[in-house]
């Protein structure tokens, strides 16, 4: 056991809180990133972080493995997708006000917006 005395018990006290963010920044890290598997990273690194591989592979998980960015800006149903130009037979959509857009339509018939834009 050891010898406890007051300067180790500042030494600790002052230590403590930064060992402490370290050994969870893998966790830290999944959680501010939304990460989708904050759960398994907060619990590897609980259960397994005082071991260094199981800290660094919390950590290396932390990182990467995030899937698909933000689905595409919502709108209107997704026809004739932007840079894809029309599509013959397909129907478009104001960017602006959602109306249906005739296939040669160059300005919103509704609200008047240039449609190509
Ligand atoms: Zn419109």
């Amino acid at each position: 056991m050891f010898n406890f005395g007051a300067v180790e018990l500042v030494i600790l006290m002052l230590v403590g809180p930064f060992v402490l963010a370290l050994y969870f920044l893998p966790a830290i890290i999944a959680i501010a990133r939304h990460h989708p598997n904050t759960l398994g990273i907060a619990l590897l690194d609980l259960f397994l972080g005082w071991t260094l591989l199981g800290w660094l592979g919390a950590l290396i998980w932390s990182l990467v493995q995030i899937a698909s960015p933000p689905a595409a800006a919502p709108g209107p149903p997704a026809a004739g997708a932007a840079g894809a130009g029309p599509v013959p037979g397909a129907v478009r959509f104001c960017t602006r006000c959602g109306a249906t857009l005739p296939p040669d339509a160059v300005f919103c018939p509704a609200c008047g917006k240039d449609s190509r834009g």
